[in-house]
């Protein structure tokens, strides 16, 4: 209810961010009955810099919210299997033909169409309430505790007050850095140049990724264009903008040669956009009346492009544990503490992956002059593809990432009971709650 005079509005959970984080909590919570405020400072979600893969576990969330079907009817492509060229050799990275869910693939869709999505479901609850171009500013905090905020809106200041906030705006997120909440910045030695070129349907469509000494290129299927990110070392970006945009996109062409008859549709470096690379993650992601998931608690690398169905299971996550607490006006620090708790463990093995990842091969290659081999794990199963099958840890690695899509906990148990090591078994039984 919106007073005019004053432009306050009281609310049961107002979530800044209207990211995949955001978009599905605020979905999930009205779903639940909850009365739920998003904020989303852009007026539309058409932004590139937002990555498109929605991964087996997001899909089947999809499934089990009896949405799967409508969702696979917006524009999409199916991805099953990547490969990456190192040097000369082609390797396999991901085959996901194996995994126990319904889509044993990824869906590549543009993630305006993801969102746009959730906010036309989440509007058939009278209790979703989604403000575009509303900027969380500040903070209202009493007796210790956050009972709302601040957002400038066309209309001017609006108050929210509301028995939660819930911070998803991202990984530079005003709401936790108002909270006050500290964070471990893990580094990131890349920074990402983004731009697009036409795609033709003769192109090599499993490649997506290419590396060379000193440079490296991803490349995602958009339909009719290839959106690229070009990986440069971090903070390089004046020394690729002082050799100019021809040495650019030679470089391009080199790495990608069937490009060269529409690189020249990159006209200047207006046409290159500069993305930088953070991981980090706050020590504590809460406090009383507040808590931040998505980037906003854990900003993850674009690497392996997991970052969204991060954010997606965290929103799971906090509308399982707070649906009830919020119906019922008593959201405790309990509450908050639990999802972190259940949170922190799939977040800080997807960040140390990447960063092993990281810096066992991007940034090597980086600052490699000769040409790069793969690593020998990657060589070994490129030589005996059934090993990439056989190897137990794999099965265990995908039955657990894809069971922890959910967040149910009774499936959280069994994957723990099917794990031998007694660390990772007392792990995922604490990521259980
Ligand atoms: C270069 C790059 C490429 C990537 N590619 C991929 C990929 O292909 N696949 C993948 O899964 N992940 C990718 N990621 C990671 C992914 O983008 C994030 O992990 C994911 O978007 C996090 O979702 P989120 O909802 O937490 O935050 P975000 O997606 O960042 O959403 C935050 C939202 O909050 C809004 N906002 C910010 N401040 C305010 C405010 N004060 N008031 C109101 N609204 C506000 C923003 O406009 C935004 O809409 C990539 C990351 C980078 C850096």
């Amino acid at each position: 209810m919106t007073n005019g005079a004053m432009n306050t509005q009281n609310t049961q959970c107002c979530i800044v961010g209207g990211g995949p984080a955001g978009m599905m909590l605020g979905f999930l919570l009205a779903r639940a009955g909850v009365r739920v405020v998003v904020l989303e400072k852009h007026a539309d979600f058409l932004r590139d810099f937002r990555g498109d893969t929605v991964h087996p576990s997001t899909l089947e969330l999809m499934y089990e919210l009896g949405l799967l079907d409508k969702f696979l009817k917006l524009p999409h492509r199916k991805v099953d299997r990547l490969s990456l060229q190192i040097g000369e050799q082609h390797v396999r990275m991901i085959d996901l033909t194996h995994l126990p869910t319904h889509c044993k693939y990824i869906a590549l869709m543009p993630q305006w169409d993801f969102l746009n999505f959730l906010a036309d479901h989440g509007r058939r609850y009278k209790q979703f309430d989604l403000r575009m171009r509303a900027e969380a500013t500040n903070l209202i905090e009493e007796g210790g505790r956050i009972v709302g905020l601040r957002a400038n809106t066309p209309d001017g200041e609006l108050v929210i007050r509301a028995d939660l906030v819930v911070g998803c705006d991202g990984r530079h997120s005003t709401v936790r850095e108002k909270a006050g909440l500290r964070s471990e910045d893990y580094g990131a030695p890349m920074d990402v140049l983004w731009f697009r070129i036409t795609r033709r349907n003769s192109d090599d469509a499993e490649v997506f990724g290419h590396i060379e000494a000193g440079m490296m290129l991803v490349m995602l299927d958009r339909g009719d264009y290839w959106q690229c990110a070009y990986v440069i070392p971090k903070g390089g970006i004046e020394r690729v903008k002082a050799s100019g945009i021809e040495a650019f996109r030679n470089r391009v062409v080199e790495l990608s040669p069937f490009l060269a008859d529409r690189i020249g549709e990159l006209k200047s470096f207006d046409d290159v956009k500069l993305l930088s690379v953070t991981v980090d993650r706050l020590r504590q992601w809460w406090r009383p009346g507040l808590i931040c998931i998505g980037d906003a608690a854990h900003a993850m690398s674009p690497i392996g492009g997991v970052g969204i169905n991060i954010a997606v299971q965290d929103a799971v996550a906090a509308a399982n544990r707070l649906a009830a607490p919020l119906n019922a006006g008593r959201v405790t620090d309990d509450d908050l503490q639990a999802i972190q708790q259940r949170r922190t463990f799939p977040a800080r093995l997807t960040q140390q992956i990447q960063l092993t990842m990281q810096n066992r091969i991007i940034s090597p290659a980086l600052q490699a002059t000769r040409q790069p081999k793969p690593p020998v794990l990657f060589r070994l199963f490129d030589a005996f593809p059934l090993l990439r099958r056989a190897l137990p840890l794999r099965r265990r690695f995908a039955a657990a990432w894809s069971l922890s899509r959910a967040n149910d906990r009774m499936r959280l148990r069994r994957a723990a009971a099917r794990f031998g090591a007694p660390r990772v078994r007392r792990a995922l039984l604490a990521a259980s709650g």
